[in-house]
């Protein structure tokens, strides 16, 4: 028999990742990208699988599963015409990860042999080995040995339903302090969609979010994306000079932040884009917010060779303020 070992959730190994949507037939679709398991058919989507905090309800998980292994069976050259063993590496959610691990191990490894179609060629596995991680402790897995040296780093994994932290102590993730917030990628792209729709009554899709957000023009629609501050990495992190630059960086979770402690979310909702903007489109949600920013659109400022930032703060006769992202780090 055969070996492969295939890491999933955070990367397949060798081959390309795919979106995790599955359409089911009973009979034969069109194309040859088709998976055949126990008399059913199944294709890889654009739909993607709804977010499911139990991913053993069903089989669609361990179906998405199968299509990877056949990808990394063909990537890895290890076709073998009999019974090919493969060892799984797997993740789940920090938060979810000490109620579930056991039985999302059971889940791929309790089914003896099984045997599949995909692309027309026959495989026959035997997962013989799963193990399982909190997945932004796998997304750090190729780092651990140079942070047994750092006494507290915060790792972040964002991904499509949920953004996972976990702190990690000299190269050991303490799941004391971890968490999964249901904020992630494809989450604050459906967001985006549906108060888009329920404002504007216009469907916007995922290519078209990306767009706009790149400042690209999309048919059909009026454009309207502001950089009111740009600089290098330390610029931002250690410098920022822009309320909402604040606010985004207070809505990260920090290396204190208690586990289920709430992050910070701006309130309020931003400028109606329909109507001309002539003043600062941060004015109705901002702390610091003056007379001026509700007359007069705030002109750039340049601090340095590449930071800049548009605000009437750094007007010399603005008054001096403490940015509550600093008020967090003391
Ligand atoms: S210009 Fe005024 S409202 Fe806009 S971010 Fe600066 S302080 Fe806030």
């Amino acid at each position: 028999m055969g070996l492969v070992i295939i890491g999933l959730q955070c990367k397949l190994v060798r081959s390309e990742p795919f979106i995790s949507g599955l359409t089911e037939s009973e009979v034969q679709p069109f194309g040859m990208d088709v998976l055949k398991y126990k008399d059913k058919y199944y294709q890889i989507s654009d739909q993607r699988i709804p977010y499911h905090r139990d991913k053993t309800e069903d089989d669609r998980f361990f179906i998405l599963t199968l299509f990877g292994i056949a990808n990394e069976i063909e990537a890895n050259g290890a076709y073998i015409p009999s019974i090919m063993r493969v060892q799984l590496a797997v993740g789940l959610p920090p938060a979810h990860y000490g109620a579930q691990n056991e039985k999302f191990i059971q889940y791929f490894s309790r089914r003896g042999v099984v045997s599949f179609t995909c692309r027309g060629k026959p495989y026959s596995i035997c997962i013989d080995d799963v193990a399982c991680y909190p997945q932004s402790y796998a997304a750090a897995a190729s780092m651990l040995q140079a942070l047994t040296t750092v006494p507290l780093a915060l790792v972040v994994d964002i991904g499509g339903y949920t953004m996972d932290y976990i702190r990690i102590k000299k190269g050991r993730g303490d799941l004391v302090s971890c968490d999964s917030l249901e904020n992630g990628v494809i989450m604050l792209y459906n967001k985006i969609i549906s108060k888009v729709r329920a404002a504007q009554d216009i469907l916007l899709t995922e290519e078209e979010i990306d767009a706009i957000l790149r400042g690209q023009s999309v048919q059909g629609l009026q454009v309207v994306v502001q950089v009111v501050e740009r600089g290098a990495t330390k610029e931002i992190f250690n410098e920022a000079r822009h309320p909402y630059t604040w606010a985004l960086l207070n809505s990260v979770p920090a290396l204190a932040t208690e586990s289920k402690q709430e992050l910070y979310a701006l309130k309020g909702t931003p400028p109606d884009l329909i109507l001309p903007l002539n003043h600062c489109p941060f004015a109705a949600r901002c702390e610091y917010c003056m007379g001026i920013c509700r007359e007069q659109m705030p002109e750039e400022t340049t601090l340095s060779g590449t930071h800049k930032v548009s605000c009437w703060l750094e007007h010399p006769n603005a008054p001096k303020v403490e940015s509550f992202y600093d008020r967090r780090k003391k």
